[in-house]
């Protein structure tokens, strides 16, 4: 008989770092086109997995001397490579009991909505779209949402490739919390993780959501050390708020857009890729968001920052340049000083010296 406890030895003898399970009802209420009960709608359990980060990835971008290895390693590798042999060796498991393993990677799939910033792709009919294609063509890729999907079946249905809010889903199987800076935080790794899932039809045991000590420390590192602004302030009231199945979440509400620009390209004094000429002349107006000339954060404004920045620094992996985790590498900080849930964890601190700025 399949029990969870089986399953969850089978996802760390495979090599996930934790593996928490909870029951589909607490997606109860989520919005239809993040709502992962529409993938497989006789699913009754979701299980998450999850895969920490060596906080060594992060060495480099705190040292200003590497920062291919935190999207090589942290996104593609965990994402490409190391979760999805741990779902396919789960999935075995579960299937070989008669049970489905509906298998979610960490994806690229794109769905109805942008995931930058949940605003509609398919607004016009597919017949308009083709009109304005040469506009899709170059919206889509910043946009993050598919143009033409819509639903298969005629009824209780969405349309594909739907995409749900993952650190919420890895909440609900009991894993972490939500940071203010909306990173998912665990009591084992703080910020340091990525997650993937299986949705399975079989019935399982459920871990209750996370209550111990809150993991955010609502500290306000993640706002002061953001390089692009765009974490808002603890008091400045700008939240958002979830219910989920009882447990209410809360973070801080994000500008995407801007970090989307930041996290890639970080600025004048955080991106040692960039000639500061090319800073200095900022041509076209192309890097008036990361010059602080406007503070329309928006996807027309992306797009100016991307083609003017990305040859300094191509993606090779298929993964974004990061050039920032200022964010991750401040609450990693603070959660690794007395009290916090990281304490103990490394024989030195991550931060040993004086955060490294350039002089331009
Ligand atoms: S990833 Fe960088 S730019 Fe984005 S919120 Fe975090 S610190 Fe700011
Ligand atoms: S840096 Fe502080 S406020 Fe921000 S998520 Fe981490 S613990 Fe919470």
């Amino acid at each position: 008989m399949l029990t969870s406890e089986m399953i969850k030895q089978a996802a760390l003898d495979a090599g996930a770092d934790a593996c928490g399970i909870g029951p589909m009802s607490r997606f109860d209420g989520a919005p239809d086109e993040m709502n992962p009960q529409f993938l497989f709608p006789e699913a009754k359990s979701v299980i998450g997995f999850v895969f920490r980060i060596p906080r060594g990835v992060q060495r480099g971008i705190e040292e200003g001397t590497q920062f291919y290895q935190y999207p090589s390693m942290a996104y593609g590798g965990i994402n490409e490579i190391f979760a999805p042999a741990v779902l396919y060796r789960v999935g075995q498991i579960i299937e070989d009991e008669g049970y489905e393993a509906f298998v979610y990677r960490n994806t690229g799939a794109r769905g109805v909505v942008s995931d930058m910033d949940g605003s509609p792709g398919n607004t016009l009919s597919p017949e308009e779209q083709i009109e304005v294609n040469e506009h899709a063509k170059t919206a889509t890729a910043h946009h993050r949402s598919v143009q033409f999907t819509r639903p298969a079946r005629e009824e209780n249905s969405v349309a594909p490739d739907l995409q749900f809010q993952f650190r919420l889903a890895a909440v609900a199987c009991g894993l972490g919390e939500i940071g203010w800076s909306k990173m998912l935080l665990t009591p084992q790794f703080g910020p340091l993780q990525r997650v993937a899932f299986i949705f399975t039809d079989a019935e399982l045991e459920y871990d209750e959501m996370y209550s111990g000590k809150p993991l955010c420390r609502r500290c306000g590192a993640c706002v002061r050390e953001c390089p692009g602004g765009c974490i808002p302030s603890l008091n400045s009231g700008k939240k958002i708020t979830v219910n989920l199945d009882g447990k209410i979440c809360e973070w801080g509400d994000i500008d995407m857009w801007r970090c989307y620009a930041f996290y890639t390209h970080a600025g004048r004094y955080y991106n040692p890729f960039v000639p500061k000429e090319v800073w200095d002349k900022n041509e076209n107006g192309s890097l008036d968001l990361m010059e602080g000339v406007t503070d329309v954060a928006n996807e027309q404004e992306i797009m100016k920052v991307y083609t003017a920045l990305s040859k300094y620094f191509p993606s090779w992996v298929g993964y974004n340049m990061a050039k920032c985790g200022g964010c991750i590498r401040a609450c990693v900080s603070v959660l690794e000083k007395k009290g916090g849930c990281m304490e103990d964890r490394f024989k030195e601190p991550l931060r040993t010296k004086k955060a490294w700025k350039l002089d331009r």
